[in-house]
């Protein structure tokens, strides 16, 4: 069976572009569990010869600013279930929020293998930024820019490492 590894992270954090920037073709949709399939991306990839499905998930707030907290808790349930390792998506643009915290929070009792990534990291002073990142209790993130590719390639030699 092939590994599966979601993307999980609060709206506009820059989840689908990375997504984008990985798979190189869309799978149809096949996920059995009814009223989610809307929300999730399925593609393939491979990095370092393995292969891996890919999922993005959080579409429902596709162009909104708001957040539904019960929504992202629900995508962070399903990818804890259903994938073999997950990438937590931050923003160090907009910084470190609750939601993130609480995102964290979920990931880190699952024991389920997890990668933080900070993304939107496009210069070496944003690099300082997200220090703060250390805070959701991590002993390493994976800083990165899903616009320029820079960064992607040491989260994914670690990533395929655990699959
Ligand atoms: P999602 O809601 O987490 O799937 O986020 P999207 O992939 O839709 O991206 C949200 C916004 O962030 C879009 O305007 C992207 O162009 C922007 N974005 C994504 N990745 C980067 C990045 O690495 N750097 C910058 N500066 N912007 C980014
Ligand atoms: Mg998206």
């Amino acid at each position: 069976m092939m590994s599966i590894v979601a993307i999980v992270g609060r709206p506009n954090v820059g989840k689908s572009t990375f997504f984008n920037r990985l798979i190189q073709r869309r799978e149809a949709i096949t996920d059995a569990v009814s009223g989610v399939t809307r929300d999730r991306h399925y593609g393939k990839s491979d990095w370092n010869g393995k292969e891996f499905s890919l999922i993005d998930t959080g579409g429902y707030v596709k162009g909104s600013d708001d957040v539904f907290e019960a929504e992202i808790d629900k995508q962070v349930e399903l990818a804890i279930d259903e994938a073999d390792a997950i990438i937590f998506m931050v923003d160090v643009e907009a910084g470190l929020t609750g939601m993130d915290e609480e995102v964290a929070t979920l990931l880190r009792k699952s024991k389920k293998p997890f990668f933080l990534a900070v993304n939107k990291v496009d210069s070496a002073t944003r690099e300082n930024d997200a220090v703060e990142f250390y805070s959701l209790g991590v002993e390493k993130y994976y800083t990165l820019s899903s616009i320029n590719g820079s960064g992607t390639g040491e989260l994914l030699d670690d990533l395929v490492k655990v699959l």
